[in-house]
């Protein structure tokens, strides 16, 4: 399966000349399978670049969503493929203890915040909650989601699919509360869903010195993003949702300094905007290799 970063930045989309390697577009993720199924994971401000990639002709479309802040869900009224009668659109989610996901995403689409409402959508569209339903199959793809530490009811996702595991937690401060890492706890949360996935898209938007101003905002410092993929086991990180402030000087630094501090037991790749990787092989022994972006 392969994978494409559209969007890649936290919380505010950051366009302009100090971002550009990086990426300026919100959270959003492409996973293709084997067999030409298209997953779309959150529709930040980077699913609207998605959407005129997709070639007309397809069948069904799914965009599973980890939660409903506006980062994540900005991008969707501008997703093209909504437009299409012909389309069968899985829209996935979790509601909240008092309203569906239904009512959650019309309090943006729908005036006065957006024109058109989401009844009003050409797309065939069907909503999930994944919390109600949180293992389903789309073809091919087998999906876990789980409820992972952020403000707000929020899920991340666990998805075998050709040739590996690729977990997906955008939004996540598994170690609110936590002055010790301790690594053997089997009470991390969002632990289940990452344990040795072959590719870990992970929470990364603070830097060490920065984290401390901002506990409990639901978010992880870049040193809790490692010692999180280390405690998982997995083979391949690739931190995401990278803070507003944080340019692309800003961030090689960091990760510079990351990998200088030690040897890592993961490969370890920033998430940048365009890129794409090719999950192959077997599950957990899946080879992970970087392409050539699909865009400059
Ligand atoms: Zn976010
Ligand atoms: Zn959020």
């Amino acid at each position: 399966m392969k994978i494409t970063f559209w969007g890649t930045r936290g919380s505010l989309a950051t366009p302009g000349r100090d971002t550009i390697r990086y990426g300026g577009n919100t959270s959003c993720v492409e996973i293709q399978g084997d067999d030409g199924a298209t997953l779309v994971l959150d529709a930040g401000t980077g699913i609207r670049p998605l959407g005129e990639s997709i070639q007309r002709g397809i069948a069904r479309l799914d965009i599973l969503l980890t939660h409903l802040h506006m980062d994540h869900i900005q991008g969707l009224g501008f997703f093209d493929p909504l437009f299409w009668p012909e389309l069968d659109v899985h829209l996935w989610g979790p509601s909240s203890t008092t309203q569906g996901l239904h009512a959650r995403l019309t309090r943006y689409l729908s005036p006065p915040l957006f024109p058109v409402r989401l009844a009003d959508l050409p797309c065939s569209l069907t909503l999930h909650d994944v919390v109600a339903e949180p293992k389903f199959r789309i073809g091919r793809f087998e999906i876990e989601a789980g409820l992972v530490c952020h403000p707000g009811p929020t899920v991340g996702y666990r998805i075998h699919g050709d040739g590996g595991v690729v977990t997906y937690i955008p939004d996540h401060e598994p170690f609110l509360g936590e002055d010790e890492l301790d690594l053997d706890s089997p009470w991390i949360p969002g632990l289940s869903l990452a344990r040795d996935a072959d590719l870990l898209i992970h929470d990364a938007q603070f830097s060490d010195e920065e984290y401390p101003l901002y506990v409990g905002w639901g978010h992880s410092s870049i040193e809790h993003t490692l010692a999180f993929a280390r405690a998982a086991g997995v083979r391949h990180l690739a931190p995401f949702h990278h803070d507003p402030s944080h340019t692309d000087l800003i961030l090689d630094r960091l990760y510079e300094d990351a990998q200088s501090a030690g040897e890592l037991p993961f490969e370890l790749t920033p998430a940048t905007e365009g890129s794409c990787y090719e999950v192959s092989g077997r599950e957990g022994r899946a080879s992970v290799k970087l392409l050539p972006g699909k865009r400059p």
